[in-house]
């Protein structure tokens, strides 16, 4: 079997690896129908994180192959959609709906392959109402990770009616979560983003306004749009310390920050902390309990996220998917296995 493997830094290479196959009871092994790259993947690629030989690839759908004796919700045959986070969806912290931090969970790894094995398949995996038509595919794809982080950081900024809602950051993560605060009923939304073909998809997705100013530029426009007060919900979408703060600083006392963007070393003086008075809430996206609602939504056609990837590459070329996607020049990746 075909899978990727990060060697080291800006070393991704496409590999015979060993097939998957059911370790414990709770496991499943799927055969990938398309999988992708994440923003994500770029941190170890550009050597910000370690990495040796690591299998890639944490988005997936497919079709089971093969069930584990403890796994009943879903059985081979069965088109999938599961989470980057594995979740028992048992213990106290799934039931309270965080299931990216489940008490016996992980991390997915090793779907950007031909086939994987997806340990807690009852707990991760949720089944599509019946095989996708083509086209829903890549919507589908983006439900696993993107659009599950994108919609988690709109709920967690507390968008809805009558809210202004603002993004910081126009990878897939902050165009996905335009997308949510659209759907969730947000009344003007403002897309952080000096990147014209972004600003296309973000005007698409639900855009109002485009800010194109960083740091204190941006944070002064923002204040510009919203009467000097800032807006009541702000996603951060990117992780880093200037796109934090942009993000604080943007927010209306009282208001909310939803951050999704994965953390490099974000430190929050306090005085910023005490005195902007706002509510931070983010972390790993519990996209496992929005994936029925989402799996619902690109079956109706009511949403059409699958529009984030501007690419598609055979997962041989999988090392041109990261270059395109570290060289900005694609948004997301898709791999056909
Ligand atoms: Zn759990």
């Amino acid at each position: 079997m075909r899978g990727v493997i990060m060697k080291s830094a800006r070393d991704v290479r496409v590999e015979d690896v060993e097939e998957p196959r059911i370790i414990e009871s709770t496991d499943a092994v799927i055969s990938l129908t398309a999988t992708c790259i994440c923003g994500s993947d770029l941190w170890p690629y550009r050597g910000i994180e370690p990495v040796d030989n690591q299998p890639m690839g944490h988005e997936y759908v497919g079709i089971v192959k093969e069930i584990g004796d403890a796994v009943t919700t879903v059985a081979p045959g069965d088109f999938v959609v599961g989470s980057f986070c594995l979740s028992d969806g048992t213990c106290e912290i799934c039931t309270a709906g965080y299931p990216s931090r489940c008490a016996n969970g992980g991390f997915m790894s090793g779907s950007q392959a031909q086939k994987v094995r997806v340990p807690l398949a009852d707990g991760t995996l949720v089944k599509t109402p019946g095989m996708p038509d083509p086209d829903l595919i890549p919507s589908l794809l983006a439900a696993s990770d993107v659009l599950g982080t994108g919609w988690f950081g709109a709920v967690a900024a507390e968008s809805g009616p009558g809210k202004t809602v603002a993004v910081v950051g126009d990878g897939a993560v902050g165009l996905m979560a335009i997308l949510a605060a659209k759907q969730l009923g947000a009344e003007r939304i403002i897309a952080m983003s000096r990147h014209e073909s972004r600003q296309k998809l973000a005007r698409e997705f639900g855009a109002t306004d485009i800010v194109e100013e960083r740091g204190d530029a941006g944070v002064a426009k923002i204040k510009e749009l919203t009467n000097g007060y800032g807006a009541h919900s702000v996603v951060e979408a990117v992780g880093t310390q200037e796109s934090m703060l942009q993000a604080i600083h943007s927010t209306r006392p009282g208001g909310h920050v939803g951050f999704v963007g994965v953390s490099h070393d974000v430190e929050i003086p306090g005085g910023d902390l005490f005195f902007s008075e706002v509510h931070l809430f983010g972390g790993p996206a519990p996209v496992r309990r929005f994936l029925p609602e989402l799996i619902k939504l690109i079956w109706e056609r009511k949403i059409n996220p699958g529009k984030v990837f501007d690419l598609t590459l055979p997962l041989e070329d999988a090392a041109e998917g990261y270059k395109a996607m570290d060289e900005r020049r694609a948004i997301k990746v898709l791999l056909k296995p």
